[in-house]
């Protein structure tokens, strides 16, 4: 029997987005949430979310989590990556501008920063990691091309949503309904390949 899969977050939205992918994975994957975990067993600290890529970081949160466990663990980090910017915010997307700035600060940031550039392409980057408590691990990538609008437009989705033009749907990220984004999102998009390899996954998880 494969052993029970931990989300590695706390983040609640995110543990239970995590948990519903590993549930459709057919009964294959029994989850354990980190909250349930430290109810049962003790406080854990917080992972550094320091490296320079959305793979590292992702795969530096699953291992953190595995070994401090013991259990096999599930870790994402996603963000936006736009051109003209040299790629930032990046890693940094939670952070940037500094504490004080909230979503819309950010998003009123990233527009500033780009004022007068005619490139405005960008990208939605998210990233699965799934860690076995010796270190060994697995990564999927999903990636969402699009354009950085001229202003801030609809009140859907969160972060960086209402600048995040798509061309195939002509509007906004945060124009979309929440399931018309989920069949289009990074998110959706890592997800589904993580779905479809999971015969790899199985031999991977095996003791
Ligand atoms: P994480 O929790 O470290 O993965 O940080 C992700 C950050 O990237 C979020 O706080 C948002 O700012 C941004 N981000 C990631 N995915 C999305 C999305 O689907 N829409 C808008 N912003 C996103």
């Amino acid at each position: 029997m494969t052993p029970a899969l931990l989300i590695a977050t706390k983040n609640r939205p995110k543990a239970e987005e995590l948990a519903a992918l590993a549930g459709a994975a057919g009964g294959l994957l029994a989850t354990l949430a980190l909250t349930e975990w430290e109810a049962a067993h003790h406080r854990l600290a917080e992972p550094e979310e320091g490296a320079d890529s959305f793979e590292a970081n992702a795969r530096a949160k699953a291992r953190f989590y595995a070994r401090a466990t013991g259990l096999p663990a599930l870790a994402d980090d996603s963000g936006l990556s736009v051109e003209a910017l040299g790629g930032a915010p990046g890693v940094l997307s939670a952070r940037y501008g500094g504490p004080e700035l909230d979503d819309r600060g950010r998003s009123e940031l990233i527009l500033a920063n780009l004022a007068g550039s005619e490139d405005r392409r960008a990208f939605f980057t998210s990233v699965l990691a799934l860690a076995r408590p010796d270190g060994r691990s697995l990564l999927w990538t999903g990636r969402l091309d699009g354009l950085i609008a001229d202003e801030i437009s609809g009140a859907g989705g969160f972060g960086y949503d209402p600048i995040f033009f798509h061309p195939e749907s002509g509007c906004t990220l945060a124009q979309l309904t929440a399931s018309q984004k989920n069949q289009i999102s990074h998110r959706a998009r890592s997800a589904q390949a993580f779905l479809a390899d999971l015969s790899r996954i199985r031999d991977f998880l095996a003791p």
